[in-house]
Formats: structure tokens, sequence, C-alpha cells
């Protein structure tokens, strides 16, 4: 897909990546219950439902073989594989959103926040911390019940996605939730407001404002 341009959309795009354990799930329900006109992309992935989760509301889970299929058809605006899984977003939906002027969230790990960067690169990335190495290790650690190797292999799988903590626009410490949040939605409100967009959304307000006057 060629890059798009900040005019061929009136919505906006914005990317959240973080390690697992940083609290990115629970600060972006929270940041819904809260904003209108924003809406989660519901990715596709080719790993197992956990305990609770919904097919077509937290994931689209697929098999391996339907995850093919679907990168055959340019179905993906990004697809990776994050450790052992697939993960892919829906092209067609994420468009449709921001064709209508709404914004979209994209839940996704650093290599699709690249992907998604180069094709969109006014999409507004974000990037959401632990406040320690001790409270990660605490959060990735459950209830007690993972095995020592487990949580080294978390551990080590946080570092990794931290690591690109960099390339983001945006960087955000959940240490205390509140906070977060607060500072989570001055991101999305904040780039609602950007001439551009605010020229879109109240064209014909503008115009009545500046219009001669007998
Ligand atoms: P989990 O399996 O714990 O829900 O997610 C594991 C990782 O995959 C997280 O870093 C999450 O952000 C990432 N992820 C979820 N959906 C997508 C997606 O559609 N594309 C990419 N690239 N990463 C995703």
């Amino acid at each position: 897909m060629a890059p798009q341009t900040s005019t061929s959309f009136t919505g906006t795009l914005f990317i959240f990546s973080a390690p697992s354990g940083a609290g990115k799930t629970s600060l972006v329900k929270a940041l819904l219950d809260c904003t209108s006109h924003i809406g989660v992309s519901v990715s596709h992935t080719t790993r197992a439902p956990r305990p609770g989760e919904e097919n077509g509301k937290d994931y689209n889970f697929v098999s391996v073989d339907e995850f093919r299929q679907l990168i055959g058809d340019n179905a993906f605006l990004e697809h990776a594989q994050v450790f052992d899984n697939y993960y892919g977003t829906s092209q067609h939906w994420v468009e449709n959103e921001l064709s209508a002027g709404r914004d979209v969230i994209l839940e996704i790990d650093w290599q699709g926040a690249a992907q998604v960067r180069h094709l969109m690169p006014d999409a507004v990335s974000v990037f959401i911390l632990p406040p320690s190495i001790e409270e990660l290790e605490q959060r990735l650690s459950g209830r007690g019940q993972d095995s020592a190797e487990t949580i080294a292999r978390r551990m080590q799988d946080a570092q990794s996605e931290m690591s690109h903590y960099g390339e983001f626009d945006y960087l955000i410490v959940n240490d205390e939730f509140d906070n977060a949040l607060q500072e989570l939605r001055a991101v999305v409100v904040a780039r609602r407001h950007r001439l551009a967009a605010q020229q879109v959304r109240h064209q014909s307000m503008l115009q009545a404002l500046l219009a001669a006057r007998d």
C-alpha cells in the first residue's frame, strides 16, 4: 500500500504499544469509557483464546492457514509474528472508520507500529511503560501460579519490546493509573484539536464566522 497523507482520512490513527504488564489494555478500556468518536481495532491472531476472551471482541481467533490466506488476500494493514504467534490488523475496518471521521486505536507491537508509521506517517504513536523493573516483575508474576522459567521468559519478552520505546511520538509511564489515563487522554484530545482536523470538522462554522456581512 502507498503511504497515506493526512488529507486522505478525517479520523486520526493512534498506535499504542507496551510490554505485557504495562497496563495498556486497562488504560485503553478506561480511555474508551471517557472518550467519544474513538474505537479500537480488533486484531486477528493465531494464538489460543485465554479464559474469558471472546472471539470477535478481544481478537478474531484464526488458524495459521486462515491467517496465511488473509495475508494472501492483502487483508492486513500490518501483520507480525509476536513471540510465538501471528497478529494482524484489518486494513478495511481501519480505513472505513478513519474515512467516517472516527479515530482508531491500534494496540500492536513495535514491529506493527513501524509498518503503520511507514504507511501512514500521520499516525500518532504512544508507548506505555511500567514504572520500574520490580513493578513489572510483580505484574508479570501472575498469581504465583507460573514457574520461574515462564516469568523469566515474560520479563525477557517485555524488555525486548521496551527497547523500542524511542521510536514512538509519546511516552507514558503507568505508575498511577488515573494519572496515566489523563496523560493518554491529553494526547488524544490535543491531536484532535490540530488545525487540519478542526478545519475539516468545523468547515461550515469557519465559513460562517468569516463570511462578509452586509
Ligand atoms: P497478547 O497475545 O498478550 O494479547 O498480545 C501480545 C502482543 O501482540 C502485544 O504486544 C500486542 O500489542 C501485540 N498485538 C496484538 N494485536 C496485534 C496486531 O494486530 N498486530 C501486531 N503487530 N501486534 C499485535
